[in-house]
């Protein structure tokens, strides 16, 4: 043959399990080449043949096009010899040494699959496990790579000859796709009563059936078990929450459709999106005053997390209930979700009515994502279903791989290589042994299915953090402690692809400082590097120590305290606990069981007692949240607060607490309280940041910790930096709180990585090379 050429391709990239194979061979067809293309350990590869022209049509086709959830990093090319091959063909895959395939998030139901589901005329109506190359489940469900239908968990079902037949059709759309089933030949749905006793009849009809009851449900989602009950049910949702330990945290609402999630809440264009999108996380928006939702759903929140269906199942179920239920995650208050299925049964007995559930494993426990809207981008504040593994890209590569273990609570943790760094399902809080096993073998199948066997293992300074005993115990020799507040401000950075050094805001619940005390509400100036400590909030005690986080009301005595000295005036939160309160200050003024602490969130939840919000928490972080939620908008008032001029920036927290005092004793309305505080904090924060701005000439501000997903904060300090001319980084891909800790420990102990290996090169002593420039005065 003449002109005849030959050419090896290999695409690198998120391209396993999205149809990538069945989509060159299209390509193949349409620009008339020959050969064949599969998976191995390193991506797709591709042997081509045919006329120059053809073949040049058709790589320019592959760097052009990409299937609907295929990400593609790189297509190289070399040249071959003809071997005069006709046709184009699928060849096993191949597994190898390396692991540098990406593998899927689990993405909804694509319209066609939806289309399927509906059509009465399809062998997959109604079917709950209907999935196809664009869509379904994948990273919840493998348990290797390559990609393929072994290394999945519906390796336990055998394929039947229909489904077979589409799986080996190039010109289908389930042409492998790994988790092709159908009614006769994939999971089948069950229904258990609270006995664990299958019921007869159609377990959809019936679950429904239940929930109209008042009935408690668990439904085994994608990445774990859900707790149901429909969302006008006051009796039910209250039951609910008394089963779940008393779990007050707000629930999450499953909503049929988007109108019946507009009828629920306000939707911006940004949040229509995100809801109707392939990752279907939970999106926080502005409850309306009139949705019909029983109070207990969401207490003490003016907003409310609102999510569309992302399983077939759960289009089945929100279709034939045709209203909007509660979807809580299946667990107990403190416990990690349920992922299998005579665990659930064991755990979930005292709480739930009945189960529906079916036998596909889930191989990886995913808890929802939760997402807020700020800005039109989104403001992660859990990242886990629909958008895990998929890799953070950095522009800086990893010198060498790094595993870095993450914070204590809402743990992730990251493995990163090349230019990406793969941050975890959200793990959890590390206090019991069910999440620490997730942890470590999430660690396992993470270093296993991404190819990466960590050279650096990055871990928070705090020795009592379990992360940080695991990373100890590990035995590799490079070990790098990250500062809290600096892994936030460099998550943050490495979030936005920002190298430089910044004025990092950390404002956080409490992290282990660099000298021993208890940080979180700290100006920095930070790089990937290093950081130098250029402000604080005023630490002030925390009375009776881990009891002082619990019982946000301490807080409000230490400050006020701190406020007022030996006359603090007859508030109602200290009539409130008249017996408890001089030994609360006794405490704080001698110091016993009393660390300090400089933490933002201390602060709130001191504001929060005061204005007779919430005196005592039972989850992270709510005294703060319900101080945001009841924030008059329209209240221009700011409380003052002083910064002191020295070296070091000290803002006067108990300037903040005194002045919500006054007003309570005059009797504002906790809605201006609330409005005041905020503005006071953040004209504060915005006249410290342009303070280090003129002694350092830093222009870039970069804003994290859990305190920045307040978006009332947020937009206060954001708007007040720019109205300065300062740039602000914010988040948008990993989370402000300690959800993004691993990343940021990650791209820090990568930064020093790369440093020591040019230190040599450098002549001054390690403690001044990182050093920031001061402006000459
Ligand atoms: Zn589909
Ligand atoms: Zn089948």
């Amino acid at each position: 043959m003449t002109g005849v050429e030959r050419i090896r391709v290999r695409v690198q990239g998120l391209v396993q399990g999205v149809g990538f194979r069945p989509f060159v061979c299209v390509l193949a067809g349409e620009h008339g080449v020959a050969g064949f293309v599969g998976n191995d350990a390193g991506g797709v590869f591709i042997e081509a043949e045919g006329q120059r022209p053809d073949l040049d049509g058709f790589v320019a086709a592959l760097r052009q096009q990409t299937p609907p959830l295929a990400i593609v990093d790189q297509v190289t090319v070399e040249t071959t010899d003809p071997t005069g091959e006709t046709g184009f063909r699928i060849v096993a895959s191949e597994g190898g040494a390396l692991r540098e395939a990406l593998v899927a998030p689990d993405t909804a139901p694509c319209a066609d699959c939806l289309a399927e589901l509906a059509d009465p005329a399809c062998r997959r109506f109604g079917h709950p496990f209907t999935n196809c190359t664009n869509c379904g489940p994948r990273f919840t469900i493998v348990t290797g790579v390559p990609y393929d239908r072994h290394t999945t968990t519906m390796a336990d079902f055998a394929m039947c000859a229909a489904c077979e037949r589409e799986y080996r059709d190039p010109h289908d759309r389930r042409f492998h796709a790994q988790p092709v089933c159908c009614p006769s030949c994939g999971p089948a749905l069950r229904l258990l009563g609270a006995d664990g006793l299958p019921v007869p009849g159609d377990p959809i009809m019936t679950a429904v059936t239940w929930l109209r009851q008042g009935r408690v449900l668990a439904v085994k989602g994608l990445g774990g078990y859900h707790l149901a009950v429909l969302a006008d049910q006051a009796r039910a949702v209250d039951v609910l929450r008394a089963r779940k330990r008393r779990e007050t945290r707000p629930f999450a609402v499953m909503a049929p459709d988007l109108a019946a999630a507009g009828a629920l809440v306000h939707l911006r264009p940004e949040a229509e999106r995100l809801l109707t999108g392939i990752r279907r996380p939970i999106v926080l928006a502005p409850r309306r005053e009139n949705a019909a939702i029983a109070e207990a759903v969401a207490p003490g929140s003016r907003d409310l997390g609102v999510m569309l269906p992302h399983t077939p199942l759960h289009h089945l179920l929100a279709g034939q209930a045709a209203r909007p239920f509660v979807l809580t995650s299946g667990n107990l208050s403190g416990e990690p979700i349920a992922c299998q299925d005579e665990d659930a049964l064991r755990r979930l007995s005292s709480v739930a009515d009945g189960f529906l559930l079916h036998d596909r494993r889930i191989h990886v426990r995913a808890d929802d994502s939760l997402i807020r809207v700020y800005r039109g981008r989104e403001l992660p504040i859990r990242r886990s279903r629909g958008y895990v593994p998929t890799p953070i890209t950095v522009p800086w590569p990893f010198p060498r791989p790094v595993l870095a273990c993450g914070a204590e609570l809402k743990n992730t943790f990251c493995v990163a290589k090349g230019g990406q760094a793969f941050v975890s399902h959200h793990i959890g809080d590390l206090e019991n042994y069910e999440t620490l096993r997730s942890f470590t073998e999430g660690i396992d199948h993470f270093c296993r299915i991404f190819g990466v066997r960590p050279a650096v293992i990055a871990h928070d300074l705090h020795p009592e953090y379990l992360s940080t005993k695991y990373a100890m115990e590990r035995h590799e020799p490079d070990l790098v402690g990250v500062q809290h507040h600096h892994a936030h401000i460099a998550s943050c950075l490495a979030d936005n692809g920002y190298a430089g050094q910044v004025i990092g805001v950390a404002f956080d619940g409490l992290g282990f400082g660099a000298d021993g005390t208890l940080w979180g509400g700290e100006l920095l100036i930070a790089d990937l590097t290093t950081f130098h400590r250029a402000g604080h909030l005023e630490a002030v005690p925390m009375p009776g120590g881990a009891a002082a986080i619990r019982q946000p009301w301490r807080m409000a005595a230490a400050f006020l305290d701190r406020g007022y000295g030996d006359d603090v005036p007859d508030l109602p939160v200290r009539r409130r606990y008249h017996d408890r309160w001089a030994a609360a200050v006794a405490l704080a003024r001698t110091g016993t069981n009393s660390p300090l602490t400089s933490s933002a969130g201390r602060l709130f939840d001191a504001v929060s007692a005061v204005a007779g919000i919430r005196d005592v928490i039972t989850y992270e972080g709510q005294a703060a949240a319900e101080l945001e939620a009841r924030v008059d908008p329209a209240e221009q008032g700011a409380y003052p607060m002083r910064v002191n001029d020295g070296d070091l920036l000290v803002l006067a927290g108990s300037d903040l607490v005194r002045s919500a005092a006054e007003d309570v004793r005059s009797g504002v309305a906790v809605e201006r309280i609330a409005a005041r505080f905020h503005n006071g904090l953040a004209a504060a924060v915005v006249r410290a940041v342009r303070t280090l701005r003129d002694r350092t000439g830093l222009e870039t501000v970069a804003l994290s910790g859990g305190v920045f997903q307040n978006v009332v904060l947020l937009e206060l300090v954001v708007s007040g930096l720019e109205r300065h001319g300062l740039q602000v980084l914010v988040h948008s891909r990993v989370p402000p709180g300690d959800g993004g800790i691993s990343l940021g420990q990650a791209v820090v102990a990568a930064a020093r990585d790369r440093l020591s290996r040019c230190a040599e090169a450098d002549p001054r002593p390690a403690h001044r090379r990182s050093w920031y420039p001061r402006k000459p005065s």
